[in-house]
This record gives C-alpha cells, sequence and structure tokens, in this order.
C-alpha cells in the first residue's frame, strides 16, 4: 500500500525543495512549491560534490536528467608548500571517486524534473502551523494552503524547523571558509596544477587550515569540456570575524605552493564567498504533518561535502517512505526514522574532520603516504564518508545511494 494522492507543500525551491517536489511527484502527490526569491537560483552557482553512486541512481530514477554536465575524478591529491622553497610537495595520493557538479546546474535540473509541481516564485512563505483537520498551514502574503504534508525545504535558518525544534541555534566552528569559482583562464600559465586537477582533486595542507580545489562543469552551455576551477579554502580569519577576498589571497601568498597561489590572487572571480562555519541537527527530522529537509534538517561544517548530497538523499528516502507506507503519518515516521540519525551522524564526522583539518592541523610538512592514511582513518573512527574511500573500505558510503 502507499500513502498516494497526497497534498504536498514544499517551502523553498532550490536544491531540497526541487528534490522533495520529485520525490513527492513520483510517489503520486500533488506538490506546490513555495520559494521566497524570484530571482535565478541557478546563479547561484559554486561547485557541489556528490559520490558518483548516487549521480547514477538520481539519474536513472529520472531525478537528474543524464545530460547534466559533470566533472568526475577518481583520486585525491594532498599538496603542501616544501619546507625551505615556493614548490609544491605532494605527500599522499587516496583513491577518492566523486561527482563534482556546478550547483546551478544542479539546481536547474532538478528544477527541470520537478516541473510537475505548482512552483510559485517570489512569495516568502510568513507562517506555516498546525490545521484542525490534521494538515498543515502554508501562508503568504496573499494565501493560505492546507496540505497533508508540509517540507521545509527553506534553508539553515528554516522558518518550518522552528515548529519542530523552536530553540535550536547553530553552533559556530569559530572559523570561516572562503568559496570560489575561476575561469579556467586562470591555470593557463600553470600547467601542472591544470594536469593534476583533471584527474584529480586536490587538498593544500597549510597552517591552520587547508584548500580544496577541484574542476566542475562551467555553467553557460559550453559543452562537455567547458569547466571552472572550484575552490574552498578552509582558515580562522583574524578576530575571528568573516574576511575579505584579499585576506585569503593574502594567506595563499604566505602558504601556498607559488603557482596555487598565483591562482587564487587572480582577479577574475566568477564567484567568491566567505561563510562562518557553523553546524546544527534538527532532533528529529519530522512528525507529522511537517518534515525537514537539506539545510532545513541539519547543517554539517562543508568538510563532509554533504549538505547537498543530504537533500538529495533525503529526498529519495520520502520517496520511498510515500511508496511504502499507508498513510502520510506513517511515511513521515519512515523518514524520520531514517534521516534524523543520518543527520546526526554528518554534524559529528564534520566536526572532527573540521578538528583535523582546520582546529588541529598536523605539521603538514612531515606527512606521507602511510601517515596520512593512518591519520584519514583515525579521523573517520569507523564512520564512513564517500570522500574516504580507502579508509573507509567496507563501510556504506551513503544512505540511498547503490
Ligand atoms: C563551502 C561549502 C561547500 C559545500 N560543498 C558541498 C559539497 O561539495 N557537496 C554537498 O553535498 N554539499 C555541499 N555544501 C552544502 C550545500 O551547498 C547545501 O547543503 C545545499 O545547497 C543546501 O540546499 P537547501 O536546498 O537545503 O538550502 P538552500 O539552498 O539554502 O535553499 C533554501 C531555499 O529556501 C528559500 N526560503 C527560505 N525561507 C523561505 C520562506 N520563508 N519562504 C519561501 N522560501 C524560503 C530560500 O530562498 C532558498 O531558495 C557546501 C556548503 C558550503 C558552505
Amino acid at each position: 500500500m502507499a500513502a498516494t494522492g497526497l497534498r504536498m507543500g514544499v517551502v523553498g525551491g532550490s536544491i531540497a525543495g526541487c528534490a522533495m517536489a520529485v520525490a513527492g511527484l513520483r510517489a503520486g502527490a500533488d506538490v506546490t512549491v513555495h520559494e521566497r526569491s524570484a530571482g535565478a537560483l541557478q546563479d547561484r552557482g559554486l561547485g557541489i560534490v556528490i559520490p558518483p553512486s548516487l549521480h547514477k541512481r538520481l539519474v536513472a530514477t529520472g531525478y537528474l536528467g543524464a545530460a547534466m554536465p559533470t566533472a568526475p575524478v577518481a583520486t585525491r591529491v594532498w599538496l603542501t608548500r616544501a619546507a625551505g622553497d615556493r614548490s609544491a610537495r605532494e605527500f599522499a595520493r587516496q583513491p577518492s571517486p566523486v561527482t563534482p557538479c556546478n550547483w546551478g546546474l544542479l539546481w536547474q535540473a532538478l528544477r527541470t524534473a520537478s516541473a510537475g509541481a505548482s512552483h510559485h516564485r517570489g512569495r516568502p512563505v510568513v507562517s506555516v502551523g498546525r490545521a484542525p483537520s490534521g494538515g498543515a498551514v502554508v501562508r503568504t502574503a496573499r494565501s493560505e494552503d492546507t496540505y497533508d504534508i508540509v517540507v521545509g525545504a527553506d534553508g539553515h535558518e528554516s522558518l518550518t524547523r522552528r515548529i519542530l525544534a523552536p530553540d535550536l541555534r547553530p553552533t559556530p566552528a569559530g572559523y570561516a571558509v572562503w568559496r570560489g569559482t575561476l575561469p579556467l583562464d586562470a591555470l593557463a600559465e600553470h600547467r601542472r596544477p591544470l594536469e593534476l586537477l583533471r584527474g584529480a582533486w586536490v587538498t593544500i595542507g597549510f597552517p591552520g587550515g587547508h584548500g580544496i580545489f577541484y574542476l566542475i562543469p562551467r555553467g553557460d552551455g559550453a559543452g562537455p569540456d567547458g569547466r571552472l576551477l572550484a575552490y574552498a579554502i578552509y582558515a580562522t580569519p583574524p578576530g575571528g570575524a568573516p574576511g575579505e577576498a584579499g585576506y585569503v589571497r593574502q594567506l595563499a601568498e604566505e602558504h601556498f605552493p607559488q603557482e596555487w597561489a598565483e591562482i587564487v590572487a587572480r582577479g577574475e572571480h566568477t564567484a567568491m564567498t566567505c561563510h562562518p562555519v557553523a553546524d546544527l541537527h534538527a532532533p528529529l527530522a519530522a512528525e507529522h504533518p511537517f518534515l525537514l529537509a537539506g539545510d532545513a534538517a541539519g547543517v554539517t561544517r562543508p568538510h563532509t561535502a554533504s549538505g547537498a548530497v543530504k537533500a538529495l538523499q533525503d529526498a529519495l528516502c520520502l520517496e520511498e517512505a510515500l511508496r511504502t507506507s499507508d498513510s502520510a503519518a506513517g511515511a513521515l515516521r519512515h523518514y524520520a526514522r531514517e534521516r534524523t540519525p543520518e543527520g546526526a551522524r554528518l554534524v559529528e564526522l564534520g566536526r572532527r574532520l573540521g578538528r583535523a583539518q582546520v582546529e588541529k592541523t598536523p605539521d603538514w610538512t612531515t606527512m606521507d603516504q602511510r601517515t596520512v592514511d593512518a591519520w584519514c582513518r583515525a579521523t573517520l573512527a569507523g564512520t564512513s564518508s564517500y570522500l574516504y574511500a580507502d579508509a573507509d573500505a567496507g563501510a556504506d558510503t551513503g544512505a540511498g545511494a547503490d
């Protein structure tokens, strides 16, 4: 028996909102998405990495079109600045198959797959509440609609979450991440980094932080070979406050191998942002008639590369729950049972990775293959992460992945 024919309202029309809409449609629900922003969400485009197995499954099930460009690589390379000069020292290489995506293209693909839902844009939801009928009411300035299920996919400051966890506040990590994309021209004079990035994603360790570099597809229909360089650099800004772009360039100049510092210093960024890193986790991912998805349900430190991954897995779980339960309430119990512990696990994993790779960085100059492998295993402490395929051998690398 399946909980079909339900009216499902979704608050937020970003990655989680569109993915949940696809899940609802595939399970036979009548879906309405309320998105606050009237603008083009695809312009948020930065890099998003997902596991290859999840990508494959999402294409096979119709959440993502097979034509959505990706930039898969199978290896992670660890670099640091060589002691005594400014060259790059490679100190480890690990199997780490990942499928880098462009955020904007991922959103666009999910938006296309959820075209069967009613999408209301430019209409912020002002409140959600319980309806006397047992369902939920979603109010905007111009409308009041009742649904059997309301999905809160409204991001880290979720209004929907306030119903299930009114006192929940983010826990700051005490450091920040600078995130950006650059046209591949930035690598034109840096053939070695470019060659490396064509087959691997790169981590550069420095005292007090690290940077991640990888290629993603361009978001402008540039064809299968069109790429951008995406990076995320983690460090503690002076005074603890979110820093400016100038600070991260200075940091790279001081600590990165020269070629990589020059790349970061290039002025022609397509996008660059700085976020203070924080995490939070709703103690219950669903309680009928409300359900939380993506960042609304929990935010993990980005070292896990799992926020969008979790949102996509949330959607696969909701679809399965609706298909195999005989009521909305039963489906939401199924969802809460599976997704609540996964959110908690990822928050804990993010904290462990953050401690090891930012708060208490090792002396990178002494690290080699053996010490990196052992350090990764110790950091994971038995839990799984698709980024650490080797340290993870035998573990399930992600709920919902095939
Ligand atoms: C540096 C960094 C690197 C990352 N790298 C990765 C990665 O490699 N892999 C990965 O899986 N994840 C990664 N993430 C996480 C990922 O980007 C997020 O988890 C994901 O984009 C969250 O999607 P979401 O739809 O839940 O939330 P959001 O994208 O924040 O969307 C929430 C939506 O809700 C709307 N909204 C909010 N309030 C209302 C309202 N009242 N009414 C109507 N609409 C509303 C907003 O306008 C917005 O469109 C990274 C994050 C960071 C910061």
